[in-house]
């Protein structure tokens, strides 16, 4: 039986399908309630709740309440043009190796937060993420799925003005605003999917169809991506992979079309479910607007 954990207004509980059950209530303490802590013992808390009937819900789940499932990571991978459409979308050529940045961790939020624009050339990505469950380097393709936790629906929110301002560009500062980093309703074990390796995944602008594509058309696939990260930098669990997006992004589309105040995006991955994220106007972005927040 699978599990999927989520970050309830600051606190780990599972999602039953009657319910959330409080993760440390709901094991009398034998669990932590801090979601980082309950990532780090994900393995244990994925068998117990296995076993867990449904009627030990404790209430419902409103998504409004929940948080990113995994508030502070040590560490944000991202990966740039892992599709091949999207690569060729984007007038490059197909990588021949991953091509690696970061999201700093102050740009997570939860699956209904704002993402506040900075700028009038902010665009979506809709990305599968991989949760990392235990510490691992040098981790094989072949054994990668034993460091896996789960995966999550993320969305790597991108100003094109900052990403590309200067010479090389600069793929993290682009990526990093605060609220640049959606994520959510929850992290899903790997066994909710007939094919993990294989997960439809679209997004939405305002009712509008932008992307909507398999995780298999991957160029780098998810354990090749472990196995290449993990010979170099040490895994820790809860350490996030955003894994690439696939073609249908603002900024190659004729005309181009960018995130305007308004504007909802609707990210979602089959087997995990959907973020919900209203663009507000910044403060400090250039129009000058008043910020306006749910
Ligand atoms: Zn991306």
């Amino acid at each position: 039986m699978s599990v999927r954990l989520i970050n309830r207004a600051g606190r780990a509980c599972l999602w039953l399908d009657t319910g959330f059950i409080d993760l440390e209530h709901g094991s009398q303490g034998r669990f932590p309630s801090d979601p980082m802590e309950a990532i780090g013992r994900w393995f244990e808390i994925a068998e117990w709740g296995a076993g867990l009937a449904p009627g030990a819900a404790e209430g419902p789940v409103i998504e409004e309440q929940l948080g990113p499932p995994v508030p502070r990571p040590s560490k944000v991978f991202a990966i740039g043009l892992n599709y091949r459409d999207h690569a060729a979308e984007a007038g490059l050529p197909i990588p021949e190796v991953p091509l690696v940045f970061t999201k700093f961790p102050n740009c997570l939020v939860g699956p209904r937060h704002a993402v506040e624009l900075s700028s009038d050339y902010v665009d979506w990505e809709v990305e599968l993420v991989v949760v990392i469950g235990r510490r691992g380097r040098a981790i094989r393709a072949k054994e990668a799925a034993d460091y896996i936790a789960g995966y999550t629906v993320g969305q790597d929110i991108s100003d094109r003005k900052a990403q590309f301002a200067g010479n090389p560009p600069q793929f993290s500062m682009g990526k990093s605003y605060d609220t640049f980093g959606p994520i959510g309703p929850a992290v899903v074990s790997q066994d909710a999917f007939a094919d993990p390796n294989d997960l439809r995944l679209t997004c939405e602008v305002s009712g509008e169809m932008m992307q909507d594509s398999r995780t298999r058309e991957m160029i780098f696939p998810v354990p090749e991506l472990i196995e290449f990260l993990s010979r170099r930098c040490t895994l820790e669990a809860g350490d996030l992979i955003f894994t690439g997006t696939p073609a249908g992004v603002g900024s190659t589309r004729k005309p181009r079309r960018y995130l305007r105040p308004g504007d909802v995006i609707r990210s979602w991955i089959e087997g995990i479910g959907v973020l919900l994220n209203e663009c507000v106007t910044d403060a400090g972005a250039p129009s000058g607007e008043p910020v306006t927040r749910k």
